[in-house]
């Protein structure tokens, strides 16, 4: 069988034809040349508007990379057309394998992108004999041709975050579309500023945040303040993820204070090693982190009545109704004031101080699923963590539409990959 054959099943072209095919000897990795012709008495399209017009010349033979075969590069030769168009004057001639400029083929282009959300990028370069380079610019086409074909019709409830990402000095500000059961990554904006949130809310168009029902944030000021402004007809919801995050947060605090006084005032270090069995649901905890904290319990210790009240707090959740839940956070906020411990009084005011978007969290119980934002935020760090090469704000953005913007693809008559 002539690799003409294959190629005519997996890549037909209706006005080109495939010609000879040989070994291309003067380079490194081995490469298989494969001649293109226009079909004969074939008019040329005109790249600036789609329209068949009068060959005018022809530029000298190009080289277009196609997907590998065996590991043996293959390499299209076409000696492109010019095409007097009526309309746009001389221009190039648009090609069905190749779009603009670039020196890969389409379908190379979607084999690279399809293979970079599951290997690293790096891999995949060294893997099909390429550059990270071009990786990086199959996956740019791969998020483009997906943003501009995606469906944003259904898309009624938002979820918003933020990640710390390269050595945790950067952030970026994500929207996520927690609507239906699949969740998907909508928007991604550099820092966690009102701009940031402002110009993810913006690129998604008005009729999209027209149609928010209900949106699910933290309590990161920037961001309450536009969600008022831009998703005014939505009910906001305090998310219940990051609410117990500020908890472990001040128990993690307290802890490592009361750790250095125990030390500095001479007295048996019983904390140490005890993070995860006071951040972890009891129910989580390992036989042996169990033993523990039952050990701690016997100690008046400051860190330890801080996890009684959170414990305690775990309660809210169980509530059906928003003015019951809303009694029961009050009681709670005027225990933790009295506590004398800071952070927990700290985590207390700001809950007094959301109140009312935190009791939205029982007006959209059943209508968005309280883990999906979670679930998104430990995917993006698994893709962050991953090593992508993020030297860029906007690499790691690629990054992420690419990996959890479930974006569309193409049709195409032969899947490679
Ligand atoms: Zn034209």
């Amino acid at each position: 069988m002539h690799l003409k054959t294959i190629l005519n099943r997996i890549a037909p072209h209706k006005s080109f034809v495939y010609g000879k095919t040989r070994w291309d000897e003067d380079v490194e990795w081995p490469t298989l040349e494969v001649e293109i012709q226009a079909r004969a008495g074939s008019r040329p399209i005109c790249s600036g508007c789609g329209q068949r017009g009068p060959g005018y010349d022809r530029l000298a033979p190009r080289r277009f990379e196609f997907v590998p075969l065996w590991q043996i590069a293959v390499v299209f030769v076409y000696a492109l057309r010019r095409v007097e168009c009526a309309t746009c004057g001389v221009k190039v001639e648009q090609v069905p394998w190749c779009d603009g400029k670039h020196p890969l083929c389409t379908s190379y282009r979607w084999f690279l992108a399809t293979w970079a959300r599951r290997l690293s990028w790096s891999e995949v370069a060294s893997i099909f004999g390429t550059s990270w380079d071009s990786v990086c610019r199959s996956v740019e086409q791969a998020v483009e041709w997906g943003l501009k074909h995606r469906d944003l019709s259904h898309v009624t409830a938002l979820g918003i975050d933020e990640i710390a990402w390269h050595k945790g000095h950067n952030y970026l500000t994500l929207v996520y579309d927690i609507s239906g059961e699949v969740k998907r990554l909508l928007a991604v904006a550099e820092e966690r500023t009102e701009a940031s949130l402002r110009e993810c809310l913006t690129g998604l168009g008005q009729p999209v945040c027209d149609q928010v029902q209900f949106v699910c944030s933290d309590m990161w000021s920037a961001y309450l303040s536009v969600i008022g402004e831009c998703l005014s007809k939505a009910v906001h919801v305090l998310d219940r993820f990051h609410i117990m995050q500020k908890f472990g947060q001040a128990l993690d605090e307290i802890r490592a204070e009361e750790t250095r006084q125990l030390k500095r005032d001479g007295y048996e270090p019983v904390l140490t090693r005890s993070r995860w069995c006071l951040l972890k649901r009891p129910e989580n905890l390992t036989d042996q982190q169990s033993v523990k904290l039952a050990e701690l319990l016997k100690y008046n210790l400051r860190s330890m009545r801080a996890y009684l009240l959170r414990e305690d707090f775990q309660q809210f959740w169980e509530y059906a109704r928003p003015s019951w839940a809303g009694r029961f956070l009050d009681e709670w906020t005027t225990k933790a004031m009295r506590s004398r411990i800071e952070p927990m009084k700290k985590v207390a005011r700001m809950l007094r101080r959301h109140r009312q978007l935190i009791l939205n969290w029982f007006r959209a119980k059943g209508e968005i699923s309280s883990g999906a934002v979670e679930g998104l935020n430990n995917k993006v760090k698994l893709v962050t963590r991953k090593s992508y090469g993020f030297r860029t704000a906007k690499v790691a953005k690629l990054a992420l539409f690419h990996n959890l913007g479930r974006l569309p693809e193409p049709e195409s008559t032969h899947r490679f990959c």
